[in-house]
C-alpha cells in the first residue's frame, strides 16, 4: 500500500480542486489545490527527467515561495527526500551540507547560482535555480522552466512508512550539524495528529508568515494544514503591517514567541482586528508567561503553546478545549509517549522532579544521517532523549526548564537558568533577559545573567541583584549581571546561548563587558 506522504496529505484535499483556495499569495495571487496537484506533478516529472530516482536527495537553499513548497512537494511525490537549507547559510556551510548528504540535484536561487555552482559540482550535486512560475524572463532555464514544460500528471511514486520524506539539519550551536532522517509515517502521523487535536478543518484559513526551511513553517503549519483541506495566508515573512493587515481574514496563526511580542508592540492589535480568529499557537522557543497574559488581556486569546523539535515534529501540546496554562508546554500528543528521566541513569523521575525530556512513538526521526554511533547514543529504551530538561506538574502540564546542554553546575550544584531568567523578568525595568553559566576557576561555572532593559529605561545591576537576593538561594546568585541591548536570536527566536558563552567568556575579568 502506498504510504507516501504527499498521498495521504492529498487524500484530504478538498474534491473541486480547481476551484478550492489552497493559498491567498499577495498582490491577488490564488494558488488552488488543482494547482497545488498540477505543479507539484510537473516538479516530480522535472526532477525525473534530471535523473532524480527514489531515495536521493533534493537539497534546496530558496527564499520561501510558493514554488519552494511545490519544490518540496514534487521531491516527496518523487519519492526522494527533500532537504531544505536555512537561507542564512554561507557557501562555506552549503559545502559541507552537500557534502554530507550528497544530493542528486541543489537548488538556489539566481542570485546565489554563479557563487554556489562550484559548491555543489565539486560535491556532485547538479545545480539549479528554482526561477518564478510562469515568468519565463526571471525564469529562463530554471527548475520553474523546466516543470512548466513537464507533464502535468505524475503518478505519485509509492513508498513505505519507513522510507526517508525529507533530511532536516539540525542548527547545531555545538559540533557538527546533524541531519535527522524524517520518515513518510514520521510526518504524516504528526500532520494528522496536529490536525486533529487543533481542531483544524477545510474552514480554516492560517496565517503563514514563518520561514518554511524549518520544522515550524514546513511541516507543522502546512502538512497539518493540508491534511484539513484549508488555506493558507501565505506571507513572504513575518512583518508587523502585513500580518496586522492579514488577521481580519484569517482563522489561525502558528508563530514563535516573537511574532506575539511584535504584535502586542503595536497598538493596532485589538479584540476586534482578531474576531475572526479561532487558534493562537506557539511554539519553537518558550512564551513567557508574562506575553501569553498580555496577549490574553488585549485580545481574549489564550495562546496556545507547543513543545516539539527537528528529530521529532511535534511532542507536547496544551489543549484545545481545557486550561492552556501558561509557562507550560501541555501533555504529550497522542500517538506520543513522554517521560522524564534522569539524564546520566536513564531512571524514570517522578512527578515533579526534573531531569531530561525523553520521547517514543511514529513521531521520532529514524536517526541522524550517516551517524550511526550518534543516533544510537541518543535513544534509550527505545525513547528519544530530546536534550530538553523538564519536569511533569500535578495535573500533568510538561514544563520546560532549558536544554540540558544550558545547565549550570557551579560548585557541584545545577542551576537552571530559566528560574533565574523569569524572577529577573519579573522585575521593573527588565525586558528579558539570559541567564548563562561561565568558566569559574573556584566554583567551574559562574552564573552570568545578561538583561534588555525595557524601552527608555536603565535599571540598575545592583538593585537587580539585591531584588534577587531576595527571590533566590545564595548560589543561584549571578556573579554579574550586564545590561545588553538586545540577545542574538536565531530565525526561530530562539536565543543563541553558546554565542552568549563564547562572548562572555570572560565577563568576571573585565568591566564593560557587552555594553
Ligand atoms: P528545533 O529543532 O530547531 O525545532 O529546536 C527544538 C528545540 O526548541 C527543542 O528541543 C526545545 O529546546 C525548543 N523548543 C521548542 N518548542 C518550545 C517551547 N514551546 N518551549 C520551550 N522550548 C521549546
Amino acid at each position: 500500500m502506498d504510504r507516501n506522504l504527499y498521498s495521504r496529505l492529498a487524500a484530504f484535499f478538498p474534491a473541486d480542486a480547481p476551484g478550492t483556495r489552497f493559498a491567498e499569495l499577495g498582490e491577488g495571487r490564488t494558488y488552488s489545490y488543482g494547482d497545488v496537484e498540477e505543479v507539484s506533478a510537473r516538479f516530480a516529472n522535472a526532477l525525473l527527467a534530471l535523473g532524480v530516482r527514489p531515495g536521493d536527495r533534493v537539497a534546496a537553499q530558496v527564499e520561501k515561495s510558493i514554488e519552494a513548497v511545490m519544490l518540496y512537494l514534487g521531491t516527496v511525490r518523487a519519492g526522494a527526500a527533500f532537504l531544505p537549507l536555512n537561507t542564512a547559510y554561507t557557501p562555506a556551510e552549503i559545502d559541507y551540507f552537500l557534502a554530507d548528504a550528497e544530493p542528486a540535484i541543489f537548488v538556489c536561487d539566481p542570485a546565489r547560482a554563479a557563487t554556489l555552482r562550484p559548491v555543489a559540482e565539486s560535491k556532485g550535486a547538479r545545480l539549479e535555480t528554482l526561477g518564478v512560475w510562469r515568468s519565463p524572463q526571471l525564469s529562463a532555464g530554471s527548475l520553474a522552466d523546466r516543470a512548466l514544460s513537464a507533464s502535468p500528471r505524475f503518478a505519485t511514486v509509492p513508498r513505505g512508512d519507513d522510507d526517508l520524506a525529507a533530511i532536516l539539519y539540525t542548527s547545531g550551536t555545538t559540533g557538527r550539524s546533524k541531519g535527522a532522517m524524517l520518515t513518510h509515517d514520521n510526518l504524516a502521523s504528526n500532520a494528522l495528529a496536529l490536525r486533529d487535536i487543533w481542531r483544524f478543518t477545510d474552514k480554516d484559513v492560517l496565517l503563514h508568515a514563518l520561514p518554511i526551511f524549518h520544522t515550524h513553517g514546513l511541516f507543522t503549519a502546512i502538512n497539518t494544514l493540508m491534511a484539513a483541506g484549508g488555506q493558507l495566508i501565505f506571507l513572504p515573512r513575518f512583518s508587523v503591517d502585513e500580518v496586522i493587515a492579514a488577521l481580519p481574514r484569517a482563522t489561525s496563526m502558528m508563530g514563535v514567541p516573537t511574532f506575539y511580542t511584535r504584535l502586542l508592540a503595536d497598538a493596532r492589535l485589538s479584540r476586534e482586528r482578531v474576531a475572526h480568529m479561532r487558534l493562537f499557537i506557539s511554539g519553537s522557543a518558550p512564551l513567557t508567561a508574562a506575553t501569553h497574559e498580555a496577549f490574553a488581556a488585549r485580545t481574549g486569546h489564550a495562546i496556545l503553546e507547543r513543545y516539539g523539535m527537528t528529530e521529532t515534529s511535534m511532542n507536547t501540546s496544551n489543549p484545545y478545549e481545557g486550561e492552556r496554562r501558561a509557562g507550560t508546554v501541555g501533555f504529550a500528543i497522542p500517538g506520543v509517549e513522554l517521560r522524564i528521566a534522569d539524564p546520566q541513569t536513564g531512571e524514570e523521575k517522578t512527578q515533579g522532579e526534573i531531569g531530561v525530556i525523553e520521547v517514543k512513538g511514529r513521531n521520532v526521526f529514524k536517526g541522524y544521517w550517516r551517524m550511526p554511533e550518534k543516533t544510537a547514543a541518543e535513544f534509550r529504551n527505545g525513547f528519544f532523549v530530546t536534550g530538553d530538561l523538564g519536569l511533569i506538574d500535578q495535573d500533568g502540564y510538561v514544563h520546560i526548564v532549558g536544554r540540558a546542554k544550558d545547565l549550570i553546575i557551579s560548585g557541584g550544584l545545577n542551576i537552571y537558568p530559566k528560574e533565574i531568567e523569569a524572577a529577573l523578568d519579573s522585575l521593573p525595568g527588565v525586558a528579558e533577559s539570559a541567564v548563562i553559566g561561565v568558566p569559574d576557576a573556584d566554583f567551574g561555572e559562574a552564573v552570568i545573567a545578561l538583561v534588555v532593559p525595557e524601552n527608555g529605561l536603565r535599571p540598575q545591576p545592583e538593585r537587580l541583584a539585591a531584588a534577587l537576593r531576595e527571590r533566590l538561594a545564595g548560589f543561584k546568585q549571578p556573579k554579574r549581571i550586564v545590561l545588553v541591548k538586545e540577545l542574538p536570536r536565531n530565525a526561530m527566536g530562539k536565543v543563541e546561548k553558546a554565542r552568549l558563552r563564547a562572548s562572555f567568556a570572560e565577563a568576571l575579568h573585565v568591566d564593560q563587558a557587552g555594553e
